[in-house]
């Protein structure tokens, strides 16, 4: 939906863009056009959606042949989408927080502009279960630390984290203008693509990385509440140095080194 279409459109249905729930709509066909070729929608996919809003990538999700399951938040607009005439659409006005998405087909697509406050608890909702790939808008800084690799200033819990659970497949950066009303920041569409997630026990593991980077400059040696030597002698096994920062070890080493340490 271009701006020409979108302002009578809100005004049609009685709806201002609502900061609280980061209702930042795309205005840019293209930029449409795009996150679908990056989500490589096919006839027969089933699609979730997040937070379809005014239903632009909905429209072109449903074009594109796919079964559409939208989630969206706020009433007014998951009252008009549901106006929408195509069986190959359900709509269902919700939190997505508070949606079983445990009662979706298991392996589907995710497609969305995310509303930007809550995008990691999306995360860890939709890394609690099954799904094939994750095609997102995010805040550029916050697709840059996901995608970041271990040594950068900006790998940190985030990118341990999204890497633990996926592969970056892919990726492309929208200005502010391409959305009404403008961001104050530029996005990201990042692909992120399901992989067989490492051996290791995910509480220890995720504990463990959360107190090394809570702080990030000091040696890992003296974060992690478990006796140095202990933690020396691991690091040493796992072929890093005894002085490592956290953004020194790269996901494999930190699987390794909680192996060791459990
Ligand atoms: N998909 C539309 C687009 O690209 O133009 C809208 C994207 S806008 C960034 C985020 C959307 O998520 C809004 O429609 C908003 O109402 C919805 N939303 C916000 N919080 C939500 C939640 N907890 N559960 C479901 N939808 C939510």
């Amino acid at each position: 939906m271009i701006l020409t279409d979108l302002i009578p459109f809100l005004k049609r249905i009685d709806a201002k863009p609502k900061r609280s729930l980061s209702q930042n709509f795309l205005i840019d066909p293209n930029v449409v056009k795009k996150i679908i070729e990056t989500a490589e929608v096919k006839p027969g996919d089933t699609v979730l959606e997040i937070g379809p809003g005014p239903g632009s990538l909905t429209h072109a999700l449903l074009d594109a042949g796919a079964k559409v399951y939208a989630v969206e938040m706020d009433s007014v607009f998951a009252r008009e989408l549901g106006t929408i005439q195509n069986e190959k659409l359900k709509v269902f006005e919700s939190d997505i927080l508070k949606f079983p998405i445990e009662r979706l087909p298991p392996n589907i697509k995710i497609v969305a502009n995310l509303p930007y406050h809550i995008t990691t608890p999306i995360l860890e909702k939709i890394f609690a279960h099954p799904f094939s790939s994750l095609t997102i808008m995010v805040q550029k800084e916050v697709a840059d630390r996901m995608s970041a690799d271990s040594g950068s200033k900006i790998f940190g819990s985030l990118s341990v984290f999204v890497q633990f659970y996926s592969n970056v497949h892919s990726k492309f950066t929208v200005p502010a203008s391409c959305f009404y009303p403008r961001p104050k920041v530029d996005s990201t569409v990042i692909r992120l693509d399901a992989r067989q997630i490492p051996d290791v026990h995910e509480t220890t593991f995720f504990t463990l990385v959360h107190k090394a980077f809570q702080q990030r400059r000091k040696m890992i040696t003296s974060t992690l509440d478990l006796p140095k030597e202990d933690v020396r002698t691991a690091l040493i096994a796992i072929g890093a140095r005894p002085d490592a920062r956290p953004e020194n070890l790269s996901l494999s080493q930190w699987v390794e080194l909680t192996q060791h340490l459990s």
